[in-house]
């Protein structure tokens, strides 16, 4: 009985290197794809404050994603698309230029409502999922919770601005992911577009598109025009009939959580992409922690829709808490089933949250001790609200990737919600600062931080609170007199 550093790692929901770390100290030398014995494996889990119980939870963890498709029931799905590329270069135009050429919503007229996901269908009458939430950020932290939802990245650059840091960021990104690639060079319809330098650029790295003899599918295009729209959806579609890509629609429905919020009238909703099978009104679902019984599916233009199959973005209303954007959910055959798995997973995360709570109190310890003794690495705290899961998600995991070995971001808190006075009172207690993205305050948290001294700023680009935070970083970094 062996399991991988990696598995291991992804169903303690721990780091991988903390696994190798922790082995390292017993003496042994490690790579992620490794294995180890069960009994070396308890150690680890144990000695990381996790709860070993080896057959039944790999029962709960395992069991529910674990039925092959049957090879006669698999059909063609939609490709899921997700945009990415440098800030400024159009993403979020194209992602709204492409929904406005559905020609089914079109007829229809339906008001288009932003939930994580769309599908349009294009004039050839095939179909195409886009993910709204552009960015690699968002797309990485999906990734890292091992959500795998992405068949194709439309990496977009600017005809008139040419490959820029974030450019090589997202390319780097969708080939960790070993994502396959198609290129949209945008904002042809500006005078000083320059489509060749685009082209060389991508070249230097590693990006050989059709025109330069490589095999990357590249479109000019303008999200302001339109013009090549119908060509790049064209493309998308060749790049998918290459993919194969197929699942079986008759079976329960497995996918994943894009966003999901708490609404006030509707109470949990989530957006989940379904990936294999038939979500319908009526079946228990799990995600993460949470489960409930579906109540009404709610298409992205805002219809009440019957059931949703693979490739299908929709509303979901009937969860009984707000699952995590990235979490994988499962339709399974009992409410007593949905209870025993997330009444298992809560108590995982408790567990975790526990420990954590411990180590983070040795570390304000250090840190207090560090900063007596003027050495050591200086922490920036910090706490964050978001309007979306996903998006706090893509916050944090930003924000940790800034620091170096004198000075990190240390997130107190990430939340969805407004802010608010409690907030601040966290805030206050650690001298961080407070984070809004999307989000405003309470009036009494407004008034309660401006007692207290406390800073709250408002974001709704990442890039830009990302940009701040380490400029207020190397702030720390300044001699100080
Ligand atoms: P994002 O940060 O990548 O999502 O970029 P946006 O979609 O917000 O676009 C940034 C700016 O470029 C906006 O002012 C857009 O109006 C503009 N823009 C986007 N696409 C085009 C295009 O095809 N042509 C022109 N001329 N401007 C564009």
């Amino acid at each position: 009985e062996t399991i991988t550093i990696q598995d291991l790692a992804n169903r303690m929901a721990e780091r991988a290197v903390d696994v190798i770390k922790l082995l390292m100290k017993q003496g042994q030398i490690h790579k992620i794809t490794d294995t180890i014995d069960a009994d070396t494996a308890q150690l680890v889990a144990e000695e990381l404050g996790h709860t070993v119980r080896r057959v039944a939870e790999a029962d709960v963890l395992e069991g529910l994603f674990d039925e092959p498709d049957l090879e006669e029931h698999l059909e063609p799905r939609p490709p899921v698309v997700t945009i990415m590329g440098h800030v400024d270069h159009g993403k979020t135009s194209l992602l709204d230029a492409i929904r406005k050429t559905d020609v089914v919503a079109g007829e229809a007229g339906g008001i288009t409502q932003h939930i994580g996901a769309y599908q349009i269908t294009t004039p050839s009458g095939a179909k195409i999922t886009f993910i709204d939430t552009p960015g690699h950020a968002a797309f990485t932290a999906m990734r890292a919770r091992g959500a795998k939802i992405t068949d194709i990245v439309v990496l977009v650059v600017a005809a008139d601005d040419g490959v820029m840091p974030q450019t090589v960021e997202a390319i780097s990104h969708a080939k960790a992911a070993g994502v396959p690639m198609v290129v949209a060079i945008n904002k042809m319809d500006k005078p000083d577009a320059n489509p060749q330098r685009v082209r060389t650029e991508l070249l230097q790295h590693n990006i050989q598109v059709e025109s330069m003899g490589g095999d990357t599918l590249e479109f000019e295009v303008s999200a302001l025009t339109g013009q090549g729209l119908d060509t790049l959806l064209e493309g998308l579609l060749l790049q998918a009939e290459v993919l194969d890509l197929k699942a079986d629609p008759l079976r329960n429905a497995e996918g994943t959580v894009i966003e999901a919020k708490l609404d006030r009238g509707r109470g949990p909703v989530a957006t989940v992409l379904v990936q294999r099978g038939l979500l319908e009104p009526g079946d228990i679902i799990v995600a993460g922690a949470e489960w409930g019984r579906v109540r009404a599916l709610i298409s992205d233009t805002g219809e009440m829709i019957e059931e949703a199959g693979p490739s299908y973005p929709a509303q979901v209303l009937g969860f009984n808490g707000t699952p995590d954007a990235g979490d994988r959910f499962a339709v399974v055959e009992s409410e007593a089933r949905a209870r025993e798995i997330t009444e298992y997973r809560a108590r995982v995360k408790r567990e975790r949250a526990a420990a954590r709570a411990s180590v983070n109190r040795g570390s304000l310890a250090d840190m207090m001790r560090d900063l007596r003794e003027g050495s050591g690495r200086k922490e920036f705290p910090l706490v964050i609200k978001g309007d979306v899961g996903g998006s706090v998600e893509a916050i944090v995991t930003a924000l940790e990737k800034i620091g170096n070995e004198e000075v990190a971001a240390r997130i107190l808190h990430a939340g969805v919600g407004a802010i608010t006075e409690s907030d601040v009172t966290l805030a206050q207690a650690s001298g961080a600062v407070i984070i809004g993205f999307n989000v405003r305050a309470h009036k009494e948290a407004r008034e309660a931080a401006e007692r207290a001294g406390i800073e709250i700023r408002y974001y709704n680009i990442i890039y830009n609170l990302v940009d701040d935070v380490r400029d207020a970083m190397s702030g720390l970094l300044a001699p100080t007199l």
